[in-house]
């Protein structure tokens, strides 16, 4: 960092000094401490880093696959040695606690373990004799310069749902994350400058849409991977493919969960709990509205009402917390603004996580868990998405109702339901207009070998992040055909 306080970017092997114009600060959500400057712009800065990655690109595509992913063995090992250091940059910056921090790491390492069978998972296939003497094969290639966008609330985990597979696949990646939580991948590039890689093979870029908008028209990058809302997931999924580019977008959410009569209610309020209010329900796959059915009205509403009241909220650096503040001051009057509106659309407010005051900490974004019941379905609260601590209850009289009120959801990132009944856990899975879903799971993400599969709003594109998806996003397929006839050879 600078001695003013502003990051720098990683550019040809090297930190250089952002050119940007305008810089905003990166706050700690939990104290309202500034903890340096991030640039907002800079696009002579993204176009050195495109063209560095591009005279990169050739030398890393010839690198075998097998030599590539050392550089990712080695990545694995610094992430271990410096996962607590990394979950405290995490913590400080986003807010979650040191605990969601570690997991978030976790699930970053988890890729790049499974990149590292690129040479497995890279290859193609062939067929001898698909006509006499002529032979087929499809082989992969990587694109070229590849970039991510990414979004604030998982700083480290998300850029790697796409950069050990970048990479792994031969590309030169170059990642923009998000100017909330800029210091994350700061941190973790000075460990992967340790690595070796050669110069232009990984970059980062601060900045904001100016230095997006560079990613998405300058035609030396091949592939654009986007994380984040639905309107800026839309706009970059079209400025990108107008320009050619492979584009994949992982969109908002709007998540429910179906709660039936039959199901266990403690370890259901216990799931449900944790994933409405853990990273103060900033997660892509947090639950946002619980759709009751039946007598599941009563014993769930008391049940999560009083569970959601005894989380620990505070300081994402102190152990004994729960759930720390949400993103920026300007979230949480936005969640609080959401709230009121629920009320005016009629829900009533069964605990209330307005105003929350935390002792030590009155410049913090902080809001309590909240629960609203009596949600209309089709107002405008159960279509938006809130990305806060706000779980809303819905109440169905059968499943097929659920059902139907879960398909009105623009989104379709996650959906789960909570039974002990094989059958109704079938038809749910069948029927649900959702990508990731869960069966008496709360938060159903994919494991890294599994594609991160949003549906409707909340995804653009055809391939997903993670595994084999990643692979065939990140490469070319070419297919090759060939006659060698035996009358053309010398004999010997
Ligand atoms: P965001 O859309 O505001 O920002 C995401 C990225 O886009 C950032 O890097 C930002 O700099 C850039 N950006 C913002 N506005 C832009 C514009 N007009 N033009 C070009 N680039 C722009 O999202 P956020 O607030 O950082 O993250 C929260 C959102 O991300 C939520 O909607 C959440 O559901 C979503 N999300 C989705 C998934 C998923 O898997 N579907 C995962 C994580 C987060």
């Amino acid at each position: 960092m600078s001695k003013n306080g502003r990051l720098p970017n990683y550019i040809n092997g090297q930190w250089q000094n952002s050119t940007a114009a305008q810089f905003a600060d990166v706050i700690n959500p939990a104290t309202g401490e500034t903890l340096a400057q991030v640039a907002l712009d800079g696009e002579a800065d993204v176009v050195a880093a495109i063209e560095s990655a591009a005279a990169a690109f050739p030398e890393w595509r010839r690198t075998p696959p097998e030599e590539r992913i050392q550089y990712l063995f080695k990545l694995k090992q610094l992430f271990e040695d410096h996962l607590e250091d990394l979950a405290r940059v995490i913590t400080m910056e986003n807010g979650k606690t040191l605990a969601e921090a570690r997991a978030e790491l976790r699930r970053a390492i988890e890729n790049v373990e499974v990149a590292c069978g690129i040479p497995t998972l890279m290859q193609g296939y062939n067929l001898e004799d698909v006509a006499r003497g002529i032979d087929e094969m499809m082989i992969r290639q990587p694109l070229g310069v590849v970039a991510a966008i990414t979004p604030f609330n998982f700083p480290i985990m998300v850029p790697f749902w796409f950069i050990p597979y970048g990479i792994a696949c031969g590309n030169a990646f170059i990642v923009k994350p998000s100017e909330k939580v800029p210091l994350s991948m700061h941190r973790l590039f000075e460990l992967i400058e340790q690595l070796g890689l050669p110069p232009g093979v990984m970059s980062l870029v601060n900045g904001a849409k100016t230095v997006v908008d560079v990613l998405l028209d300058h035609p030396r990058v091949r592939a654009i991977s986007f994380v984040g809302s639905t309107p800026v997931a839309k706009y970059i999924y079209s400025r990108g493919s107008a320009n050619g580019k492979r584009v994949q977008c992982q969109g908002g959410a709007k998540n429910h969960v179906v709660v039936l009569p039959d199901a266990d209610m403690e370890t259901t309020t216990q799931i449900v709990t944790d994933s409405a209010f853990g990273c103060a329900g900033q997660r892509c796959l947090a639950v946002s509205v619980a759709i009751t059915v039946g007598e599941a009205k009563h014993t769930f509403r008391d049940a999560i009402a009083a569970s959601a009241d005894s989380i620990t909220v505070g300081s994402g650096l102190e152990e004994s917390s729960q759930m720390g503040p949400v993103i920026t001051r300007a979230s949480k009057t936005r969640i609080e603004g959401l709230i009121a509106r629920g009320k005016v659309e009629g829900a009533s407010v069964l605990l209330d996580g307005r105003g929350a005051k935390i002792p030590n900490y009155g410049q913090g974004n902080f809001i309590k868990p909240t629960v609203l019941e009596n949600v209309p379905a089709g107002g405008e609260l159960s279509k938006t998405e809130i990305f806060g601590p706000v779980l809303s209850l819905v109440h169905a009289e059968t499943v097929d109702e659920a059902l139907d009120i879960l398909s009105q959801s623009l989104y379709g990132n996650a959906a789960s339901i909570f039974t002990t009944s094989g059958a109704a856990a079938r038809k749910f899975r069948y029927q649900v207009e959702a990508g990731n879903v869960g069966i008496n799971i709360g938060v159903a993400a994919p494991m890294a070998y599994f594609p991160f599969s949003g549906w409707k709003d909340s995804f653009l594109g055809v391939m997903h992040s993670q595994g084999r998806d990643a692979v065939e996003f990140y490469t070319e397929k070419k297919v090759v055909i060939e006659r060698w006839p035996q009358e053309w050879s010398r004999k010997f």
